[in-house]
């Protein structure tokens, strides 16, 4: 969630996509620990300047060990993008808009509270929390004293990295949440709401009023704590993210984009329809409103048109696919219906449940993909490109519905590679 979070977003849910190189002690990594810890020896005066007691310092640094991990993790360049349409089977898919529902009754009571605190509804506040932790079930492993000492230390970004390591150091002085519990991304996001430490202290409000922070093990903190960060952003309570439209025949996909904003009358007046055919405006916008249209497949598929709180929703993790993922959850959770507009594919992405399923499918023909996680990692993409290959489909790597119907189709399944 930290808008300068590097080379994309170091969320959980998407390092849970990587395998850990096992930490085997090399001769320059131990060096590399010793250079660490003479680092944090000169980092400790500037952190005592940011408002880290010397004795802070020594308690809660005293015996971390570096994790050169995560110096991979900040060079990692994916060579695999996901496509928008797979991006977002994955996160808006039947288990996540089930589980939020459950989630909209559980915390009924809280989110009402958050809402007439913060002016921002249950199913926005929820959707977040789906999207960025799962509900708070996957909120990252790495202890983040070690994983942003590491990076303060080591790599591209320091000063950044320095800044979160004294806020998280600062967290465990004022005793918010305990050193033990303190674990989140890689990059140090955080908790139910995965906020990166400056951020936290800037937004994270105590909700169930005892005296702490804490987004780690307190849902209400968390869910108002996003609230807040969406209504400091500039969340308009009144205000539909946006919706999706219909575009006129030849319209100029040039005048798309985020920041070309016009009055939502001139958008009708180009011939832009609600998806449903009916004119603008609706949704109770007014014909002033400032908008924008999304176009995130290109002119070919889905349109939207997006509010100034589309960009509050961008404000979290700076990436329009993410806060699409969102937005439209928040629909979905409300009852609203799927896209009514095919994405320019004729092979559809897959919800975790069928990741899982073409996983199970491959790993019965003898591939050693790991775990069944849900998540298409390099193991799995390789399976899936020899079984591509077997089947004569392009050999992309890409979990899609193509691959999995046949794969389906093939029983039972034969062993297909050596055990
Ligand atoms: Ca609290």
């Amino acid at each position: 969630m930290s808008p300068l979070a590097p080379t994309g977003r170091p969320r959980a849910a998407v390092l849970a996509a990587f395998v850990l190189v096992a930490g085997c002690a090399t001769h320059a990594q131990a060096q590399t620990q010793a250079q660490f810890e003479q680092c944090l020896v000169r980092l400790q005066p500037a952190a005592q300047k940011a408002g880290v007691e010397a004795a802070s310092f020594r308690q809660f640094t005293q015996g971390t060990q570096a994790d050169f991990t995560v110096l991979e993790k900040l060079d990692y360049q994916p060579e695999f993008k996901l496509a928008i349409w797979d991006y977002l089977a994955g996160l808006v898919d039947d288990e996540r808009i089930a589980d939020g529902r459950a989630m909209l009754q559980r915390h009924a009571a809280t989110l009402q509270q958050v809402a007439a605190a913060y002016g921002v509804d249950p199913a926005t506040v929820v959707a977040v929390w789906g999207v960025e932790s799962n509900y708070g079930r996957i909120t990252g492993k790495y202890p983040l004293v070690s994983a942003l000492g590491t990076l303060s230390c080591f790599g591209r970004r320091q000063d950044y990295f320095r800044g979160e390591f004294f806020a998280a150091l600062r967290i465990l002085q004022r005793g918010d949440i305990a050193p033990e519990r303190l674990t989140g991304s890689w990059a140090g996001a955080f908790g139910h709401t995965q906020f990166m430490p400056a951020t936290y202290e800037r937004l994270a409000v105590d909700f169930d009023g005892d005296g702490r922070r804490d987004l780690v093990d307190n849902s209400a903190d968390a869910l108002a704590s996003t609230a807040n960060f969406l209504r400091r952003g500039g969340w308009q309570s009144d205000l539909p993210w946006g919706f999706e439209v219909r575009l006129p025949p030849g319209f100029d996909p040039a005048l798309a984009g985020r920041k070309n904003k016009r009055p939502l009358a001139e958008w009708a007046e180009r011939g832009i329809v609600a998806v449903d055919g009916q004119k603008l405006p609706n949704s109770g916008l007014a014909a002033g409103e400032r908008t924008a249209i999304l176009l995130p497949a290109g002119p070919r598929g889905p349109a939207f048109l997006v509010t100034r709180n589309f960009d509050v929703i961008y404000g979290y993790n700076a990436a329009e696919s993410y806060a699409l993922a969102i937005a439209h959850l928040a629909d979905r959770l409300r009852g609203g219906a799927p896209f009514a507009t095919p994405w320019p594919t004729d092979d559809p992405g897959l919800s975790r449940a069928e990741r899982r399923e073409l996983q199970t499918l491959l790993a019965a023909r003898g591939h050693d993909i790991g775990e069944i996680d849900g998540a298409l990692g390099e193991r799995s993409r390789t399976a899936i490109k020899l079984e591509q290959t077997r089947l004569g489909q392009e050999a992309s790597g890409r979990g899609g519905q193509k691959i999995l119907n046949a794969l389906r189709s093939e029983q039972p399944p034969q062993a297909t590679v050596a055990q």
